[in-house]
């Protein structure tokens, strides 16, 4: 057991014996519960995703349900700590890995929620695990009060996936991002269904909305600090990695570097402590290129989009 895990276990055991609302419980498998906000929780059994919860007087309010195994011991952490029902699971898009598990939660008598792009998506591709949602939304805003508090819900526009939405909570300055920020680490692999102006764009309308603190579904920030979320700092760094990309690669355009060599060619050594720099940066490059190369993708008109 390392240091971390060593002084985890003291505040488990120190927390367990206060009361029952825990502060930080993370174990050898990396699970943790986290109270970041004022009744607001993050929470990760040790998987690589992360999702929040919000417990109000009406009940309590999930943000990403991502598979069964992972709803079913969010939930065991949830009645740990209050004895309010789960009455919503937001889903954040259409991807398998982040919108299946929600039928754990329709057990426990809670309601799915995910945008109608989303829903579409998932009623004709759908996964092992996801499960039709309970309440599905259109357009680029809706709300839903629960406990004396809003659940904002943002749709803005094309960026990752389809129907990808922002959650915030105004009255706790609390929001729930999946997938368009990661803390930490350069972009995902080759960057699978991201539209990178779009995203850009996105992360700049992120800037403006009303939060202090968010949990981001992926974070590669240290034990210690990865239960604590992420804030807008990290929603500046997304959008400056990918404008620090994508000058690399035309700063290459202008060096006369084959477009075959490009992607091995760059670097960006002020990212070079993220996670998977290594590894992945060339995939990014490639991604970014093509993207400068055939147009901007995946796309759809406007009308399809809302
Ligand atoms: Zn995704």
């Amino acid at each position: 057991m390392n240091k971390y895990l060593q002084s985890c276990a003291i505040t488990i055991a120190s927390i367990a014996s206060i009361s029952g609302t825990a502060a930080i419980a993370a174990g050898e498998s990396g699970e943790y519960v986290n109270e970041i906000a004022p009744n607001v929780y993050s929470y990760s059994p040790g998987n690589g995703y992360h999702s929040m919860f919000v417990v109000t007087e009406e009940g309590v309010a999930v943000f990403e349900t991502v598979n069964s195994q992972h709803s079913t011991s969010m939930l065991e952490a949830i009645n740990g700590i209050t004895d309010q029902p789960v009455v919503y699971g937001f889903q954040t898009h259409n991807h398998w890995d982040h919108a299946s598990g929600g039928a754990v939660l329709q057990s426990a008598g809670a309601e799915t929620v995910m945008h109608r792009q989303a829903a579409e998506w998932l009623e004709a591709n759908p996964g092992r695990d996801t499960s039709p949602p309970d309440i599905v939304w259109s357009g680029d805003r809706h709300d839903i009060e629960l406990g004396g508090v809003t659940i904002e819900h943002h749709y803005l526009g094309l960026n990752h996936g389809l129907g990808m939405t922002v959650f915030v909570v105004p009255e706790l300055e609390v929001a729930y991002i999946g997938d368009l920020v990661t803390p930490n680490r350069v972009m995902f692999n080759i960057v699978p269904d991201f539209n990178i102006g779009e995203w850009e764009r996105s992360l700049g309308e992120i800037l403006e909305l009303n939060f202090e603190t968010a949990v981001c579904s992926h974070s590669e920030l240290p034990a210690g600090e990865v239960e604590n979320g992420c804030t807008k700092e990290h929603v500046a760094e997304e959008r400056a990695y990918i404008q620090d990309l994508r000058g690399a690669i035309f700063a290459e355009f202008e060096k006369g570097t084959p477009a075959s060599e490009i992607p091995t060619s760059i670097e960006l050594p002020q990212y070079a402590h993220w996670a998977h720099y290594d590894d992945w940066l060339a995939m990014n490059a490639q991604r970014v290129l093509l993207d400068l190369w055939m147009g901007p993708y995946p796309w759809v008109p406007a009308e399809t989009a809302e």
